[in-house]
């Protein structure tokens, strides 16, 4: 099979994130070919735009990305451009997995948790937020549709199925937020039913963060709306070591763009020294979602290899004495 893919290497850490990415999925040989195109302070400097017409066309066009992080400049009215491609191409679904890796500082060891989390609607509207002059009063609006609802939670469903889950946990707040919490859970409810082989589970939002850090061994897709997702996706995060090796994936029905979930690194950019795991993480998930399903899990199992196996060549984030390079290229080796 052969497919291209836009690339945007990003800047900070992430053109050297990306080398060693591109190199792994090279190894890996699944008939990718790349469109690399330019967003971010790159595009800005070079295009005058943070986000160029090329680009967008290039995702449009290959209807998958690979993106590095982009810094968003402080200050001058600039909108976050992770949010700008979210809502040019209405990626819907955030998908966030947690997954434990053998040598790094986490409290768990035994965690494989996905969260899919609804990506355009909920709590997180520009329109119905007010400041009263006098500043004493500030509304906000949480705003969710039936159909917003429905195709989050069938997405979750449908992949359960597709990667052999056995539950999902829909996390709601509808004993208090009556109208929005309410709708999205009788939404779930009903879209439940046309899963009979899938466990469906319902928990309240913060029994589900106690149940997370207590025993988290019993979720295994959780599905939320916005606001609620943006959170656990972070809580579960945490369970296995931090945003290190957390990819995010944003899917639409006509374009997906795959990416680390932490941010450019200014710190460490350009010392070599970035891991590139999160990045290859998302490349993992992008594979599977182009349905080479084998050749995405043998890559997770050439990073848990490596990371157990080969502590000289991994990044000094997780204990090694590795570069950006080294961890890549002992990667490769193992696909
Ligand atoms: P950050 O995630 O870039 O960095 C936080 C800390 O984690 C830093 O100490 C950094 O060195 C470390 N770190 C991050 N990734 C690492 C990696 N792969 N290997 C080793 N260490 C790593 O967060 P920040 O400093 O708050 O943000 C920097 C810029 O990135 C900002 O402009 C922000 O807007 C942007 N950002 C972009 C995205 C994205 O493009 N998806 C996401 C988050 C932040």
């Amino acid at each position: 099979m052969s497919k291209t893919i836009a690339v945007i290497p990003g800047d900070g850490i992430g053109p050297e994130i990306m080398a060693a990415t591109l190199h792994v999925l090279d190894a890996l040989d699944c008939g990718l070919t790349y469109d690399t195109v330019e967003a971010g302070m790159i595009a800005l400097e070079k295009q005058g735009d943070l986000l160029p017409k090329p680009t967008l066309d290039a995702i449009a066009k290959h209807k998958v990305a690979l993106k590095g992080p982009l810094t968003t400049p402080v200050g001058g009215g600039f909108t976050s451009i992770n949010v700008t491609l979210r809502r040019h191409f209405d990626l819907y679904a955030n998908v966030r997995p947690a997954i434990s890796f053998p040598g790094t500082k986490a409290r768990y060891d035994n965690i494989d948790i996905i969260t899919v989390r609804e990506n355009t609607e909920g709590a997180y509207l520009s329109e119905g937020q007010t400041l009263s002059e006098d500043g004493e009063l500030a509304t906000s609006m949480i705003r969710v549709t039936r159909k917003g609802c429905a195709r989050i939670v069938r997405y979750a469903f449908e992949m359960a199925v597709k990667k052999g889950r056995k539950k999902v946990t829909a996390v709601h707040k509808a004993n208090i937020i009556k109208t929005a919490s309410g709708l999205f859970l009788n939404v779930a409810r009903e879209i439940a039913k046309d899963f009979p082989q899938i466990e469906f589970n319902e928990m309240i939002v913060d029994n589900a963060c106690m149940q997370l850090v207590m025993r988290p061994e019993q979720f295994d897709v959780i599905v939320t709306t916005n606001l609620f997702g943006d959170i656990l996706s972070d809580l579960c995060a945490g369970l296995v070591g931090g945003l290190g090796l957390a990819p995010g994936d944003n899917i639409g029905e006509h374009a997906a763009i795959f990416e680390a979930v932490h941010g450019s690194a200014p710190d460490i950019a350009g010392k070599g020294i970035a891991n590139p795991c999160a990045l290859l993480l998302a490349a993992a998930d992008m594979i599977d979602h182009l349905g080479m399903v084998e050749k995405g899990t043998k890559l997770r199992e050439a990073i848990r290899d490596t990371m157990a196996n080969d502590r000289e060549h991994v990044t000094p984030d997780i204990g090694g004495k590795g570069s950006t390079q080294s961890f890549g290229e002992a990667i490769a080796k193992r696909v």
